[in-house]
């Protein structure tokens, strides 16, 4: 069995009238949904979109500091700045792309206050994608930290492969610190506890969390695989394509044009998303398994859609995300002419 690809037949619906209170997100859902080969790097937007809240929530700490009042990280959760600057990227989301995750799912490792083994509802629910999306952006950031690409394009990219362990355990990383977050798990408890260096700053007498964290690449992978294993175990499983009666394009989709023509039957096993959770850590699979051989380069129309795509070489590459990035870009050198 070898599984290469996402079951191209998934979609995902968006949603309308998305509505917040204290604990849980409400939502209509449209007839437009999410393609997965137009957001073939969606894994990245939702790490640009929480490092963006996290930057309009900056001046909140340094004001609090000046005050002499900085609260700690469940505090600064609580309060108004962040609520109101939460509230965007959560409807923002879920107008653009829709929710992450409906149902119920097992409990997270270490989750306080659930019996062992039972499942919550995690329907909906503000802290579960806060969470979840602090993880998307932690891991990500540390996968381009390893390869050396995106906002990492500077530092040199390290190959697991050919790192040995003895070195790994001795190759201190500076990555983002995942006490920026709020998850309670794996490395943001690990430098809740103190592992590595240099995720406390002192302002004044005053701890807060410092923007970086100092750890070995060992432990970093570690930790990146904890994550990554947790969320693939919620919301991805195995199944088999629908067999084939008419040939697929490039993307696996099945094309009607093609319906003339004789194909044989294929079985492919593909990996499944349950929700749109699923999706993005498949491709944040995708980014761990090919890194540092993988790269990322941004549509034509990035400004206005935000998807990046994915390349490693100058050649071949495809500069739409979507027939309605390259329409409006046609239309607007139109205009210009
Ligand atoms: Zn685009």
């Amino acid at each position: 069995m070898q599984v290469t690809r996402i079951n191209p037949e998934w979609i995902w619906n968006r949603a309308l009238r998305v509505n917040i209170t204290d604990t849980y997100i409400s939502h209509t859902s449209t007839d437009k949904t999410t393609i997965p080969h137009e957001k073939p790097a969606l894994h990245r937007t939702l790490m640009r979109e929480f490092e963006k809240f996290l930057k309009s929530t900056e001046s909140t700490i340094f004001h609090e500091i000046i005050k002499g009042t900085t609260p700690d990280n469940h505090a600064l959760y609580a309060s108004k700045t962040f609520v109101t600057q939460r509230k965007k990227l959560i409807i923002d989301w879920y107008n653009a792309y829709g929710p992450l995750q409906v149902g119920f799912a097992a409990k997270l490792p270490n989750e306080i206050g659930v019996t062992r083994d039972k499942e919550r509802p995690r329907r909906n629910r503000i802290d579960v994608f806060m969470e979840e999306a602090g993880a998307v952006w932690w891991v990500v950031n540390v996968l381009d930290r390893i390869g050396g690409i995106g906002a990492y394009r500077d530092c040199l990219a390290i190959k697991p492969k050919e790192t040995s362990v003895t070195t790994a355990n001795s190759l201190t990383i500076e990555v983002p610190n995942p006490m920026l977050t709020n998850i309670n798990w794996g490395a943001a408890e690990a430098a809740r506890k103190g592992e590595g260096v240099g995720q406390i700053l002192q302002e004044g007498n005053k701890n807060i969390a410092s923007p970086t964290w100092q750890v070995p690449y060992s432990s970093l992978l570690k930790w990146v695989i904890e994550y990554i294993n947790q969320y693939l175990k919620e919301n991805t499983y195995f199944t088999n394509e629908n067999p084939w009666d008419v040939t697929r394009n490039s993307f696996g989709k099945k094309d009607i044009a093609n319906a003339n023509k004789t194909t044989g039957h294929r079985i492919t096993t593909v990996a499944a998303p349950r929700n749109l959770s699923g999706y993005i850590w498949l491709l944040i699979q995708q980014q761990l398994e090919k890194t540092p051989n993988i790269d990322y380069y941004p549509c034509r129309n990035f400004e206005n859609c935000a998807q990046e795509l994915v390349g490693t070489s100058a050649i071949s590459r495809r500069k739409w995300c979507s027939d309605a990035c390259r329409l409006t870009s046609d239309r607007e050198n139109k205009q210009t002419k």
